[in-house]
C-alpha cells in the first residue's frame, strides 16, 4: 500500500485535485463493490473497466519529477489517472486551469 497515496487520498476527501471528481483507491476501506456504487460505475460492460480506471487516484507531483520536483507531500496531490495522464508535460497551473474550463463547458 501506497502510504503517501492513502493520505493525499484522505486530505482531499477522495477528490481528484483538478476535476474534483470522485476517485477510488484500494486500502482507502472500500470495497469494490461500494466503490462501484458510489461512483456509479455499472458492475460489467464495455464501459465499466474503463471508467473505474480513468477514476484511480494516483499521486501527482506539482512541481514534476522530470523538472527536479520532490516526493515530499508539499509537491504531492492526488489526482485522478485520467487528469494524471492529461495533463503530459504541462505546467500545474496551465493544466489546472484547463480542467476548470472543461468543467465549466459541462455545465
Ligand atoms: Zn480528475
Amino acid at each position: 500500500m501506497n502510504n503517501k497515496l492513502l493520505q493525499l487520498f484522505i486530505r482531499q476527501s477522495g477528490r481528484c485535485f483538478y476535476c474534483d471528481g470522485d476517485t477510488w483507491l484500494f486500502g482507502a476501506g472500500e470495497s469494490k463493490d461500494a466503490i462501484r456504487k458510489r461512483l456509479g460505475v455499472p458492475l460489467a460492460g464495455n464501459g465499466s473497466k474503463k471508467a473505474l480506471r480513468y477514476r484511480r487516484a494516483t499521486i501527482e507531483h506539482l512541481h514534476r519529477k522530470v523538472d527536479g520536483g520532490s516526493d515530499k507531500m508539499e509537491n504531492l496531490v492526488m489526482a485522478c489517472a485520467l487528469c494524471n495522464s492529461r495533463r503530459g508535460e504541462l505546467p500545474v497551473n496551465i493544466h489546472l486551469a484547463a480542467t476548470q474550463d472543461n468543467r465549466e463547458g459541462e455545465k
